[in-house]
């Protein structure tokens, strides 16, 4: 049987568990060992699926085609490994397994309740990742200690830690030690409180992760030892790390995190290699020349909603040594200025995935601009939909085309809803979601960008290029260059004649790594890097 490692969160939430349950996977796995990360959210929703980004971030697509919660992404980003389905369940989903359970009769008329109900689903969900080949499996529960919603988590870890045996389980706790400057001090109060709380509900914590502004001295380390209960070694101080969140594992290494989880655990591994690791960083560091790319997008100001599409430029330009300033520009604003103006000096203009029609006509607008001042373009899902209908109108002049999403009655419908879509009328997980097969067409920019002809990409959308058009676009310059298996939905669009304008239906910044960063992505940034060194400076 696997160890289990919980990660909870004191004090304040936006404390950056995801980041450390991911950068506790690196260490794990840097040591030979093979690792699982989770996550448990306690809303009710039963995914992220349907979620505003407004409140959630962005939507973090899986293999197997799961719309699950962003920390998933910080846990492939540094551990390699690919999630799926069990990597992240929702009370919503916990609760409707059971009351599925309930109807059919399962529980036998016995009056169905939170413990031992609802704590046992928990705990069946954290075994749903524990196969015969792993070793450690690392659940990170949402929200803070002292939530109502979190109650029910808590509880359920307390009871499997006694049915693993205390050796088994380690408990985690990320939490906040403020700086009060008027006292020129670091305090340890909210968190001896937050450990208090934890400890009343039967759980001990073993190590704390303490994000601080300020480094802490051995005497706080002491204290906190003292008052929380835990060993000395084992108060992990975590300040913001300088120049990228890559360097938390390195933090968390040079404090021997990963020697005090071995021990406590009892677990035998080998030595820690973060040689790659330490690389990406360095180039990262190093990097003195900048691009700078416009991100055309409906959430210009969240930081959050296009997330895997900003790591994705960076681990592109780690691949040049460059790095990239992200210019987030709102579609909207275009609408009311010229592109021209907005997008003045960038280097490479991305436009990213989305629903609903606000703004479309910003992004249409911006790719316009891209297409004809020759500036790298790279668009992505609604993107390459929008890239295709601004092709449309501006080089076909088909007036009016556009997506049967945003204008039903368009005359040229190029973009369209897909067929098995059609009679869908839940909103919740359907859409054609998660990894499917690709085909790149020889002698285009994209089979030379992925150096393969077979590639599987993730996908999260409803509708499509519509393929009665190929023969139009293609004798005006804009080939599919990748396509499904049967030839029937279109993956990647470019147009030929330009220095590097490339669309994906699918989503490929799900799949960048730092240490291994996405072709495209990497294609991308050299394009635009390309494009920079041709601009008077
Ligand atoms: N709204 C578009 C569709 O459903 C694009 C989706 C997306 O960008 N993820 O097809």
């Amino acid at each position: 049987m696997p160890k289990f490692i919980f990660v909870t969160g004191g004090v304040v939430s936006s404390l950056g568990k995801g980041i450390t349950a991911a950068s506790i996977g690196l260490l794990l796995k840097s040591r030979g060992l093979r690792v699982v990360n989770q996550k448990f959210d306690p809303y009710l929703n039963v995914d992220p699926g349907t979620m505003n980004p407004y409140q959630h971030g962005e939507v973090y697509v899986t293999d197997d085609g799961a719309e699950t919660d962003l920390d998933l992404g910080h846990y492939e980003r540094f551990t390699g490994s690919t999630t799926n389905r069990f990597c992240n369940y929702t009370s919503g989903r916990i609760y409707d397994s059971i009351i599925k359970k309930e109807r059919r009769g399962d529980f036998l008329g016995g009056t169905v309740q939170v413990v031992p109900h609802v704590t046992s689903e928990i705990c069946e969900s954290i075994r749903s990742v524990a196969a015969p080949d792993v070793d450690v499996v690392i659940s990170e529960i949402g929200g803070t200690v002292g939530d109502i919603e979190s109650l029910p988590y808590l509880e359920a870890l307390r009871q499997f830690r006694i049915q693993e045996g205390r050796g088994n389980v380690l408990f985690i706790h990320v939490t906040l030690i403020p700086y009060l400057s008027k006292a020129g001090e670091v305090k340890t109060k909210p968190t001896q409180h937050s450990v208090a709380d934890l400890r009343e509900i039967g759980i001990f914590p073993d190590i704390l992760i303490c994000r601080t502004e300020k480094h802490l001295e051995s005497d706080v380390r002491k204290k906190l030892s003292l008052f929380c209960n835990v060993d000395q070694e084992a108060v992990i101080e975590a300040l913001d790390a300088p120049h990228t969140i890559y360097e938390v594992p390195i933090e968390f290494a040079t404090q021997d995190l990963d020697t005090v989880i071995l021990d406590t655990l009892g677990l035998r591994a080998g030595r820690r290699d973060l040689k790659p690791w330490r690389n990406y960083i360095d180039r990262v560091i190093n990097s003195d020349y900048t691009v700078e790319i416009g991100v055309v997008g409906k959430y210009s100001e969240l930081l959050d909603a296009y997330k895997s599409i900003n790591e994705a430029l960076n681990h592109g330009g780690a691949a040049h040594a460059v790095k990239v300033i992200i210019r987030n520009v709102s579609a909207e604003d275009i609408e009311k200025e010229e592109p021209a103006k907005i997008l003045e000096n960038v280097n490479g203009i991305l436009v990213p995935g989305g629903f609903g029609s606000r703004g479309l006509d910003g992004k249409i607008a911006a790719i316009r601009y891209a297409r004809e001042n020759r500036i790298p373009f790279f668009g992505i899902c609604l993107g390459m939909q929008m890239a295709v209908i601004e092709f449309a109108r501006n080089v076909l002049k088909l007036d009016g085309a556009d997506s049967t999403e945003s204008n039903p009655e368009t005359p040229y419908p190029v973009i369209h809803l897909m067929e098995e879509q059609k009679k869908v009328m839940n909103m919740g997980a359907t859409m054609r979601l998660g990894a499917y097969p690709c085909l790149l067409k020889n002698d285009t920019e994209a089979r030379k960008c992925y150096g393969k002809e077979s590639i599987s990409e993730r996908h999260r959308h409803r509708y499509e290029f519509n393929i009665d058009y190929k023969e139009k676009f293609e004798s005006a310059g804009m080939v599919i260059s990748g396509h499904s298996p049967d030839g029937i939905l279109t993956e990647i669009v470019e147009i030929s004649d330009h220095p590097w304008f490339i669309a994906s239906q699918f989503h490929p910044e799900f799949k960048s790594r730092p240490v291994d960063p996405h072709p495209l992505f990497r294609d991308f940034v050299g394009a635009c890097l390309k494009y920079s060194k041709r601009q008077p400076q």
